[in-house]
């Protein structure tokens, strides 16, 4: 369900929360280890047709970077939700709960609970998801970022 043509993204390391949303909504988001240099993330970005998402305005001015760099000016990942959906058009109800948060692995059914389709797990990190208050909580912000009301008070 996610879709060849969806975007995809790296974020740099001040938007490892946003990651993880992008990755709730079901979009292929992933990080660089904290220190990365600007230029390997710009380079990643560049080579994997990755949106490199950033909160460093010098990232901007690497050669190569204007293309696929989007620089988020807001303080909260509410804001963050909000510039992205404006900018790229993005849809934060998009294949919710396809990803691990984790590791951004596509999960899949749990393999021991068939009869159980919403309980998911990890093939790679083998971290196993239930429906619950935490996946429910998650999905009312999705929707609300979706239905554009991003300016509600951050979690
Ligand atoms: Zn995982």
């Amino acid at each position: 369900m996610t879709g060849a043509n969806a975007p995809t993204f790296l974020c740099d390391e001040m938007l490892h929360g946003l990651a993880r949303w992008l990755r709730a909504a079901g979009y292929d988001a992933v990080t660089e280890e904290p220190g990365t240099p600007d230029a390997v993330l710009v380079a990643r970005a560049g080579r994997e047709g990755r949106f490199l998402l950033t909160r460093d305005r010098a990232m901007l001015q690497r050669r190569g970077a204007s293309r696929h760099v989007v620089m988020l000016s807001g303080q909260s990942t509410d804001l963050w939700a909000g510039e992205m959906r404006r900018r790229l058009g993005l849809a934060w109800w998009h294949a919710p709960f396809t990803r691990c948060l984790i590791c951004n692995t596509p999960l899949e059914m749990h393999p021991s609970l068939p009869e159980r389709a919403e309980v998911t797990g990890c093939p790679t990190c083998r971290k196993v998801y239930w429906p619950g208050s935490h996946t429910r909580r998650m999905a009312e912000r999705l929707k609300a970022w979706q239905a554009g009301d991003c300016q509600a008070a951050t979690a």
